[in-house]
């Protein structure tokens, strides 16, 4: 018998999911409903959607896929509130996002990969690779969760937990369109942070798209020696290439670029990388976010100390540039990148 594909109904604009559903002989009006429970309601069943016949929910339920995040662990850090969550997918695999509350809003950073396979040294996301890339029901079901589990609306999201979003980049614009659609979360595109390591092609794609996102652009060096050094996707693209795709994503959307420059004692954290790197961004509209590296235990990364933080910090300042230090929110439930998600893996498998 031949095997029919499910269909990633989460994924689905409205349009795509008002024809699909066509194709099903079911009438138009139902695509709207349909929508609407799942990005409005957020509802985790088909058996919540009382608006729907009996036999309509019951073929969507054997035809569909219905991607719904089991929460395997909830972190709630006593220090400042922010929840991390651990989240199982149906193929097994785990992720994990933070959620976040700020004077403007609640936040929560996402996964858009499974792994990543940019390598960048400090990160523990990476360390095992690339397993596969999320889809854009995975993506906006780790939104839809949290607001279910905390009962508070999200006003904004950042793409900076696991994965390189640009490196799923079909799947990435697809959840940004859903996500700020107006019959969905209608999140605004300006409330939304893209992070990526500096892949060039893509970053002019994102342009060319005329998104409203912000893009974060994780610099962490002032020259093409350093990086390499922090960051193997140097070796692909030279900073100035970098850069360059930079000024462009800012002439064609008009949004600031944030630069993440995370300080590694001894590596990065000097005066004379932060004169350089006032030099790297002269002329550009943009925002310096200075992360102190979070420790991970499989490499030796230190944290500079507040005082070279501080001096970096001004140093920057003195060139006019905006500089901030990104405050370290839920240090004590393994703040960084994939640490949550390493550790949960090898508890399964009875390591340490
Ligand atoms: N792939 C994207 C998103 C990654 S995470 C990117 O590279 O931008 C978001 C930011 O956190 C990136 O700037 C990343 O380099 C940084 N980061 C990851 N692990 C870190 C750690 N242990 N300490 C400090 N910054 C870290």
């Amino acid at each position: 018998m031949e095997k029919v594909e499910k269909a990633d109904i989460k994924s689905m604009t409205l349009k795509e999911l008002q024809d699909w559903l066509g194709q099903q002989g079911e009438p138009a009006f139902r695509g709207k409903q349909l929508f609407s429970w799942i990005h409005e309601k957020f509802v985790s069943s088909f058996d919540e959607m009382t608006n729907l016949p009996k036999t309509m929910r019951e073929k969507l339920m054997g035809s569909t896929i219905w991607t719904v995040h089991q929460p395997l662990q909830v972190l709630t850090s006593q220090l400042d509130q922010t929840k991390k969550f651990l989240f199982g997918l149906q193929d097994g695999n785990v992720i994990e996002s933070v959620y976040m509350q700020y004077k403007h809003g609640n936040s929560v950073c996402i996964s858009t990969q499974v792994g990543c396979r940019m390598g960048c040294k400090f990160c523990a996301s990476t360390l095992e690779g690339l397993v596969r890339n999320l889809t854009a029901a995975e993506m906006l079901e780790q939104i839809y969760s949290v607001q279910r589990i905390t009962g508070e609306r999200i006003s904004h999201v950042v793409l900076m937990g696991s994965g390189e979003p640009l490196d799923n980049f079909y799947h990435v614009l697809k959840f940004l369109k859903l996500i700020s659609c107006e019959n969905g979360l209608h999140i605004s595109q300006r409330n939304i942070t893209i992070s990526t390591c500096g892949l060039v092609e893509q970053i002019r794609q994102l342009a060319a798209e005329c998104v409203q996102c912000t893009l974060a652009l994780s610099l962490h060096a002032p020259d093409n020696e350093t990086r390499k050094e922090l960051m193997p996707i140097a070796y692909r693209y030279p900073l100035q290439d970098v850069l360059d795709a930079c000024r462009y994503y800012f002439e064609k959307t008009g949004r600031r670029i944030t630069f993440e420059y995370s300080l590694v004692a001894g590596i990065n954290d000097n005066k004379q990388e932060a004169v350089k790197l006032a030099h790297c961004v002269r002329g550009l509209n943009c925002h310096i976010n200075l992360i102190p590296v979070n420790p991970i235990k499989e490499r030796d990364y230190k944290q500079s100390d507040k005082i070279k933080i501080r001096q970096f910090k001004q140093t920057l300042e003195t060139f006019g540039l905006q500089v901030t230090v990104r405050r370290e929110m839920g240090r004590d439930i393994q703040g960084a990148c994939g640490q949550l998600r390493r550790s949960f893996i090898k508890q399964q498998a009875g390591g340490n």
